[in-house]
């Protein structure tokens, strides 16, 4: 064999590893992870684990948030019940929170 045909080889092999990698980050377990095991137990296991791994679950919550005491709440209020005990009403704020 060539030096040519062995570093296309090492080329094409370091590439899958690369696509691995991208490919694990929606993946529980990780792009690292993923990188890492093409890259020592070939991309031919990793493509392997990669259809049986589990994919990461995203999912967006609502959250109330009090701008003054920082605190959030899941559940809707006029007020921050935590800011009411102290004489004060603040407004809470909708925010969006990623739940994996
Ligand atoms: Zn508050």
């Amino acid at each position: 064999m060539s030096i040519g045909a062995l570093i296309l080889i090492i080329l094409v092999y370091l590439f899958l590893c690369f696509v691995l990698y991208q490919l694990g980050k929606g993946k529980k377990s990780g792009g690292v992870a993923f990188g890492l095991v093409s890259l020592f137990f070939t991309p031919v296991v990793g493509f392997i684990w990669f259809f049986f791994a589990q994919n990461k679950m995203v999912t967006m919550e609502t959250r109330y948030r009090c701008p003054e005491c920082k605190f959030e709440f899941t559940q809707q209020h006029k007020h921050c019940p935590h800011c009411k005990d102290k004489g004060r009403e603040v407004i809470l704020i909708e925010v969006q929170r990623n739940m994996v």
